[in-house]
């Protein structure tokens, strides 16, 4: 029942709320559920770094003076303080500094020695001799649910010569606990301890192999059990380099008969990354060689910072090639000779340190500790929100009794030492079927809840939690799936998944926020909670110190009560109708009552056998022509209009820019719909309106500079990633934006380049082709009786506030017809109109924007909700159309007869 849920609602040592107030304050209305990418800074943080910044004479620390020296001696104290953060000390470990883990396994992969010299095998086995060995090949050993930034080291190592072998978790923990004798262990940290780098041990023999996982799995939270370290160093994994490596035959050297007399020196990459960004973690138990991280991950400032923490005992398997910057003792630029500074970490950082941002670790690790207490709480804070939010999903139901969410997680054994602060998942229909992560995100953004979806930059955990075979990852890469996008369905089944994790300021609020969109956008209601799987002793899922209230174990079915815990306050059935937090939800329809309508139309997505429907022509009228002048803001209705090589004349010809270059739109700024455009041609101008203001007008037509220096261009502009040159319109309406919009330093930018379309464009052949601001293409067709198809499946659902027109306004068409069947618009090839030729390309992919009502600029959960369901994920509506335009003679007018071809 809620109530055994209620129960998992474990609070924090330290205060939350109260952290929140004093050093979040930018969070408010914001519900950040992605700090497995990056956590969030402290204001203390930031306010500290300054005033140490602002009070302290610094200099580069490779000069000599008293301020250089200032910063040397900061940068050896910060040092100091990593290593105390991580439990161990400088007679243990040493700290590189780098760009972060990434650049941190770089340095692993390009130093690592995967091949130790061995020419004295002489004297060991003259057999071997004859055949001139000059090195022994090392191995790489990694974990299939490793980042992708650990998978690049494979790349590496097999360039170098090593074997490289992939391992799954269920594999490595078979052939751990198959391991019979554990008394056997040696403390290899001593036996390893050689004088000489690249030495040749007594056999004469060495070889390197090198094992990698992550502490934590930044995909599924998952944390990887502590006693693996010892165990990989006392050569648990050498059975597995009996087996054929993935890339190469089997070396003749490693034969069964000559593997013994080779000493494998084993070294573990423990990628940390993910892990310590919410736990303690304890180097003086934990002895992995090298362990990567990024300072960003654990206090959210500064970005581009990590270090590469290296076991003095690993120091000896990593040899430094490049050697410049500060790394050198003395250099010989008319020979080649050079000697390397001999501490670590001075061989390995190059050129000048960031120094000051150095700096702000030293104050990103004292807030921390002075908010939480230490890494300890925030540990247990994290993991307890997760498992609320784990143990709410997996006992969320349908009406019918099927499950709501499919989560991605090790099953079994539920504690702080196996599951960390991050929960995956995807959310399933009653009918079984999946609902794709776009949707979920697009309904979380919806609301101010930010979370990520996709693959997480691990594939591996994404293929292994998600059942996706090589085939079936060959043929949603065939379909157009790529790393990145937004198919999330091949087929029906997840490319990917959604994911959520905790940071030590995230509160239950959040997870219950969303866990209310879950519930209010995707459950077929009534909710059922089924939380029996919880008290199964197979599963011991709870630990046992939980006082569960063991009578409890009935599933029950509620209707009421279970909503009441999300939104404070009565069990009315009412309370989650309308509102949905502090969004602006004015819609009268109940949230709770959305149901999937019998599937009418064939959703839109991405299959991988081509779709082969064919349709009749039918009579087409075309009923409007709008252009939208300045893109993102309101529309203009004509009757008949020039067509210029980029669409519409003057369509999207102008934007609205931040100081910063940022190209505002309705997603960030609502009210930008409620500036009305007018155009006078024969006087040139453009005049901007809004209600109860003065309007302000530019020339429609200016001569453009012919020097691209020329200060009036201003260069910042991206739409759709392709970056934009565009000139300033002027003070006089930059001013009247900032004021009519309420946000600072607006500047409206007119375009002055035309911009290339982008490559992989369906139908797209002429490259050439041009386009002015418009998001993706020179025309966007909406067909009227696929309006009213989709105003019918709102009605539906239950919304009734929506016509024909409004559906109109919100899709933001330039071109609309009417005539012939829903969505007839995906099977036609071509549209003739007064002669001209408009290509249809393909559908038009929705986001957001369409829940803008843009008269008001207030945002709504329609027609999203509802395009989601019958249109699939991608909410494709409406399609993109261009056309050829030579001279400027070509004109569309309301009365022209459409003629219409079909595919
Ligand atoms: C974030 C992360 C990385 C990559 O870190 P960068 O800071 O992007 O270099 C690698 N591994 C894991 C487990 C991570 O969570």
């Amino acid at each position: 029942m809620a109530d055994v849920l209620e129960k998992l609602k474990v609070q924090a040592n330290y205060d939350v709320h109260r952290i929140l107030q004093e050093d979040f304050q930018r969070c408010k209305g914001h519900c950040y559920l992605d700090h497995a990418a990056a956590t969030l800074y402290s204001d203390s943080q930031i306010r500290n770094v300054m005033a140490e910044l602002q009070d302290t004479l610094l200099g580069n620390p490779h000069s000599h003076h008293t301020p250089s020296d200032t910063s040397t001696q900061i940068i050896e104290s910060v040092r100091q303080r990593i290593l105390e953060h991580f439990h161990t000390s400088a007679q243990d470990y040493d700290v590189i500094f780098t760009a972060g883990t990434t650049d941190a396994l770089k340095i692993v992969a390009h130093n690592f020695i995967w091949n130790v010299p061995s020419c004295e095998l002489a004297d060991a086995d003259p057999e071997l001799n004859d055949r001139q060995l000059l090195s022994v090949h090392g191995s790489f050993v990694y974990l299939q649910d490793n980042h992708t930034s650990v998978l690049g080291i494979r790349e590496s190592a097999c360039n170098s010569g090593a074997s490289v072998y992939s391992v799954a978790r269920a594999e490595l923990n078979e052939m751990f606990s198959s391991l019979s004798n554990p008394t056997a262990s040696v403390d290899v940290d001593k036996v390893a301890k050689t004088d000489d780098k690249n030495s040749i041990t007594q056999n004469g023999l060495k070889m390197n192999c090198l094992f990698a996982y992550s502490a934590q799995c930044n995909f599924s939270g998952v944390k990887a059990p502590s006693e693996w370290i010892e165990k990989v160093k006392n050569g648990a994994l050498s059975q597995l380099l009996e087996c054929d490596p993935l890339n190469r035959k089997h070396e003749h050297i490693q034969e069964e008969s000559k593997r013994d007399i080779i000493d494998k020196q084993w070294y573990v990459l423990l990628d940390a990354s993910s892990y310590v960004s919410t736990c303690p973690l304890d180097l003086s138990e934990l002895k992995a060689d090298f362990v990567p991280i990024s300072f960003y991950k654990i206090f959210g400032y500064p970005t581009g910072l990590g270090c590469l923490l290296v076991s003095h005992r690993a120091s000896e398997a990593l040899h430094r090639v490049y050697h410049g910057g500060g790394t050198i003792l003395m250099a010989d630029s008319r020979d080649m000779v050079m000697v390397p500074r001999p501490v670590l970490h001075e061989e390995f950082e190059d050129g000048t340190l960031p120094y000051l941002d150095v700096i702000a670790l030293r104050h990103g690790f004292d807030v921390l500790k002075k908010l939480t207490g230490g890494m300890e709480n925030i540990q247990q804070h994290v993991y307890h929100l997760a498992r609320y939010v784990h143990h709410c999903l997996r006992s969320y139901r349908h009406a019918n009794g099927k499950p709501v969410a499919e989560l991605y997680s090790q099953s079994g054994e539920w504690n702080v030492n196996t599951h960390g602060s991050i929960v995956n998942f995807n959310l399933l229909d009653s009918d079984g079927s999946y609902i794709g992560y776009s949707r979920v995100e697009k309904a979380s953004t919806l609301c101010n809840i930010h979370l990520r979806t996709g693959c997480f930059c691990n594939p591996g955990a994404c293929q292994m939690y998600l059942n996706i075979s090589k085939d079936r990852l060959r043929q949603q890469f065939e379909a157009g799936h790529i790393c990145g996008d937004d198919y999330d369905l091949v087929d029906g089944f997840p490319t990917g998944s959604v994911r959520i994790s905790f940071g030590y300021m995230s509160t239950y609020e959040d997870a219950d926020k969303l866990l209310n969109i879950i519930v209010s956008c995707f459950v077929k209601h009534p909710l059922n909670i089924d939380t029996t799987w919880m008290l199964k002793s197979a599963e011991s899922v709870i630990e046992k110190e939980e006082n569960m209230p063991k009578s409890t174990a009935q599933s029950s079915s509620l209707q009421n009560n279970l909503l009441s815990n999300f939104v404070n306050g009565g069990a009315d059935v009412n309370v989650h109708s309308g509102v949905i937090d502090n969004i602006n939800y004015v819609g009268s329809s109940p949230v709770v009552s959305v149901h999937v309508p019998p599937a009418k139309i064939e959703p839109l997505i991405l299959h991988t056998d081509p779709c082969t429907r064919c349709s009749e022509s039918s009579e087409l009228k075309l009923t409007d022509i709008i252009l939208y002048p300045v893109k993102s803001c309101g529309r203009l209705s004509v009757k008949n209009w020039q067509l210029a090589a980029d669409g519409l004349q003057y369509d999207r010809r102008w934007m609205v820019v931040s100081d910063s270059g940022v190209t505002q739109t309705q997603k960030r700024i609502p009210r930008m719909s409620l500036i009305k455009p007018s155009i006078d041609i024969e006087n040139n101008t453009l005049t901007l309106s809004f209600e109860g203001k003065d309007s302000v007008s530019i020339p429609l037509e200016v001569p453009e500079p012919q020097n691209i220096d020329e200060d009036i261009y201003m260069c910042g502009g991206r739409v759709c990633g392709d970056r934009v040159k565009g000139m300033d319109c002027g003070s006089e309406v930059g001013d009247w934006l900032s004021e009519v919009l309420d946000y600072p330093d607006l500047k409206l930018m007119r375009q002055i380049n035309i911009r290339k379309r982008k490559r992989g464009f369906k139908n797209a052949h002429d490259e050439a082709d041009t386009l002015s601001l418009a998001n993706h293409s020179q025309y966007l067709v909406l067909h009227r009786p696929s309006i009213r198809s989709l105003m019918e499946d709102i009605r539906e659902n239950g919304s009734d506030d929506l016509d024909e027109e409004d559906l109109i306004k919100r899709f933001r068409g330039n071109i609309i017809l009417d005539g012939g069947k829903p969505y007839d618009e995906e099977f036609w090839s071509s549209l003739t109109i007064n002669g001209i030729v408009f290509e249809i390309q393909e559908g038009c992919r929705r986001c957001e924007m369409i829940c803008i009502n843009p008269d008001t600029s207030k945002k709504y959960k329609e027609p999203m909700l509802t395009l989601a369901i019958v249109r699939g994920s991608s909410m494709m509506f409406g399609v993109h159309a261009k056309a050829s335009i030579v001279g400027n003679t070509s004109r569309i007018c309301l009365e022209d007869p459409v003629v219409m071809k079909t595919l």
